[in-house]
């Protein structure tokens, strides 16, 4: 434990003492140290530096594998620009052990600059202020510094703004030749110089006379001096500055006793750095320049986008706001069916929307030739009534061309109607109103030269007003169609009911002497049959022909009097069915009851023909609502259809209970009905088949009358059949809600 300690201890001041002799030795070494491989301070020959943490530090994640030298950069303690200088150490085995590491501070780069013009071995390059000072290393201590400021010739001249050349002792004393340059814009002279023992050693080797080889040497150091003066004097004044004022802190008072190998090694080194600084800055204004350009760019976009942004924003508000104003509108729109009422509305509504009280409308009635004022708003109040023909005005012209109209300077429209003074109207628009493609009339509006002062319609306007305009002939077309349904409609009830009184009214003038005809030819018929016939004696043959051909034609009185009679009572009671007009007396009620009246009633029919009537009724149907009586007529019309409709076999009475409805049926084996003839049998008067016989057989209203009894009950009344294959007609009514019926037993028992 403790032999180590004293190893580590003696080691330490031997690497201490090696390294402090290093930096005394270097003038451009600010502080030399040996961090372990965790970055952190081992020794350092400022003795404060010692446990610092640098593990984050370039040169020391560099330094681990590599020599590096990280170029300049600010330094976190000294906060002054430093370049430092990193490299690995390793122990014998190779194995790396730590970073050995120098900051170096800028003092000398100046030198550097001095010593790298390639002019020979005394060839010299400075700055010299107008206080006759080195620029780049006025400091009492630099070798370079002279009391009282360095003297020449080519100083003075160089100082008082000329560019020369000449031969002449230099601030040394040494007789050189040089060349001097003003550089205004750093206000610093540039001297280039060579001494002129080196300068004329080729001059007497090549055996030129002094005159000669002075051009020849001050054209070559002009053209260095040039050089100079554009590439390098920028860089190297920048350069020098850091130095200087790296210089100007306390690393001064380190001693410089400095080895010319040193130098030399410090003077490679820092070429190289000096490029890379050049290179550096240039790098650094690049990228300043660039950054900034693109900085500005990124602002400039930026700006628009945020205007962009704003003016979309803007443009959402405002659109929502006109699509609200529109829902709105639309609502109140079609739902208004007055006429007059909409148009008002919609030019208000539109007036609204475009932030102005001018507005009217022009509709042209059907068959019209001329376009009307129908509502006037603002300025065009007085418009009202007011007529104009096609391509007159502005109303006028829409009509004529169809197409939206909008003059942003009406005073000085061609095609003004000059309803208005000059000065009135500012801009005007106007869209058409149309019905399919027809032009009906126009919706305009305008902004007025007082109240508006001289607004022009945007373009949105003209696109929100174009759509309105579109709303506003939906609207218009529904109310013209409500208005046109509504008036048809009256007029249909106005002919029906005339229709209706009409018919009740001749009826009951027929039924009154129908009536007497049907009892006195019954009467007549009678008399003549059991008084008058047998009177006749048997020899008349002759009277007796006569008499049998009255007897038929009273026959013929009876039965036609009696179908007419028939024809009435069924269309009164169409009528009256139609009408709302008929009595109903509804009541719960077993179709198989009705079924058995109906039969009984019409049993009569079936004398004198081959056929026969067939009940197949289920049991325990449920009870149906209706009117007793007109259910009974519906079945007595099925069953005298049947019979009138075939001459032999069964007619098929069924009843059963199907998904909640009874259905009744009656099917007979007749002359059937065509397929096309189907659905107009349950029509008014409809008589179909006869006109192959072209005899009367009906009324022709007693299936409507059907169709109408089954409809009010609930239910539906439908056909088969096929030609000469026989009919079923088929009839629904829906139950009545109440449980089924009992047992016929307990029914006769009740
Ligand atoms: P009508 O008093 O003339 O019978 P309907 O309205 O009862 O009037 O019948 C209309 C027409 O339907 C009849 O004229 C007839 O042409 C046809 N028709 C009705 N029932 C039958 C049937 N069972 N068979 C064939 N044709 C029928």
């Amino acid at each position: 434990g403790s032999a180590a300690a004293v190893d580590l201890q003696t080691a330490h001041t031997v690497l201490l003492s090696y390294l402090q002799f290093v930096v005394t030795s270097v003038s451009d070494s600010d502080e030399l140290f040996i961090m372990d491989l965790d970055g952190r301070v081992a020794i350092s020959t400022l003795a404060a530096h010692e446990g610092q943490l640098h593990a984050q530090d370039l040169f020391f994640k560099e330094g681990q594998s590599t020599a590096y030298i990280q170029r300049v950069y600010t330094s976190q303690e000294t906060r002054r620009p430093t370049i430092t200088i990193a490299t690995p150490l390793f122990d014998q085995a190779k194995r790396p052990v730590g970073v050995l590491a120098g900051h170096l501070n800028l003092t000398r780069v100046d030198r550097i600059i001095m010593e790298r013009t390639g002019l020979g071995v005394s060839g010299e390059t400075y700055l010299v202020n107008p206080s006759y000072e080195f620029v780049s290393a006025a400091q009492p201590d630099n070798p370079t510094f002279k009391q009282g400021g360095i003297h020449s010739t080519g100083i003075s001249a160089a100082l008082l703004g000329k560019n020369g050349q000449g031969l002449y002792f230099n601030y040394q004393g040494v007789p050189v030749v040089g060349v001097y340059n003003w550089l205004n814009e750093q206000g610093v002279a540039l001297m280039v110089e060579i001494s002129q023992a080196e300068a004329f050693e080729p001059a007497r080797q090549m055996a030129l006379s002094m005159a000669e080889f002075g051009l020849l040497a001050s054209l070559l150091l002009a053209g260095v001096a040039y050089f100079l003066a554009r590439q390098i004097v920028r860089p190297i004044l920048v350069i020098t500055d850091t130095a200087q004022r790296v210089a100007a802190g306390d690393l001064t008072q380190m001693a410089s006793v400095v080895t010319s190998d040193e130098v030399g090694l410090l003077a490679s080194t820092f070429n190289q750095m000096t490029d890379q600084l050049r290179l550096l800055y240039q790098d650094l204004e690049d990228k300043v320049l660039e950054r900034t350009t693109e900085l500005v760019l990124v602002n400039a976009h930026l700006e628009q986008e945020i205007a962009v942004r704003e003016q979309v924003q803007e443009s959402l508000h405002t659109q929502n706001n006109y699509l609200e104003a529109l829902h709105e509108t639309s609502l109140g729109l079609i739902s208004r069916l007055d006429l007059q009422e909409l148009f008002e509305d919609l030019v208000r509504r539109a007036g609204q929307l475009m932030g102005t009280p001018n507005g009217f409308i022009y509709i042209v009635e059907p068959g019209e030739t001329e376009i009307e004022c129908k509502v006037g708003l603002g300025l065009f109040a007085r418009l009202v009534g007011f007529r104009l023909s096609p391509g007159q005005g502005l109303g006028g012209t829409i009509w004529q061309t169809g197409e939206p109209l909008i003059v942003n300077d009406y005073d000085h429209w061609s095609g003004r109607a000059k309803n208005f003074e000059v000065g009135i109207i500012h801009s005007i628009i106007g869209f058409p109103l149309t019905s399919g493609h027809q032009v009906v009339g126009a919706l305009g509006l305008a902004f007025d030269c007082q109240e508006c002062g001289d607004q022009n319609f945007k373009d949105y306007q003209v696109e929100q007003l174009s759509r309105f305009a579109q709303l506003a002939s939906i609207a218009l077309d529904n109310a013209r169609l409500y208005t046109a349904a509504k008036e048809a409609r009256a007029a249909a009830e106005a002919a029906n009911e005339t229709k209706s009184v009409f018919l009740t009214n001749v009826s009951h003038e027929l039924r009154t002497p129908l009536t007497s005809i049907v009892g006195f030819a019954h009467i007549i018929k009678k008399r003549f049959d059991e008084h008058i016939y047998p009177q006749i004696p048997a020899g008349e043959s002759k009277i007796r022909q006569m008499a049998g051909q009255v007897d038929e034609n009273l026959a013929i009185i009876l039965s036609e009097s009696q179908r007419l009679t028939e024809l009435i009572t069924n269309l009164l009671d169409l009528e009256k069915i139609q009408a709302g007009q008929m009595n109903w007396r509804m009541a719960s009620l077993h179709m198989r009851d009705v079924i058995h009246l109906a039969a009984s009633v019409t049993a009569a029919l079936f004398i004198g023909k081959d056929l026969v009537w067939t009940e197949e009724i289920a049991e325990g149907m449920s009870q149906v609502i209706g009117d007793r009586d007109r259910l009974e007529q519906v079945l007595i019309n099925l069953i005298s259809n049947a019979v009138k409709f075939s001459n032999a076999g069964q007619i098929i009475c069924t009843a059963r209970q199907v998904n909640g409805e009874i259905v009744v049926s009656i099917q007979d084996l007749g002359i059937g009905i065509a397929a096309a003839d189907q659905d107009l049998v349950f029509e008014k008067f409809k008589q179909v088949g006869d006109t192959l016989t072209g005899k009367s057989k009906g009324t022709g209203l007693g299936l409507p009358i059907c169709k109408e009894i089954i409809t009010y009950h609930g239910g539906r009344i439908w056909l088969k059949s096929e030609l000469g294959q026989g009919s079923t007609f088929y009839f629904s009514l829906p139950l009545d809600g109440l449980p089924p019926e009992q047992p016929s037993k307990q029914n006769n028992g009740g």
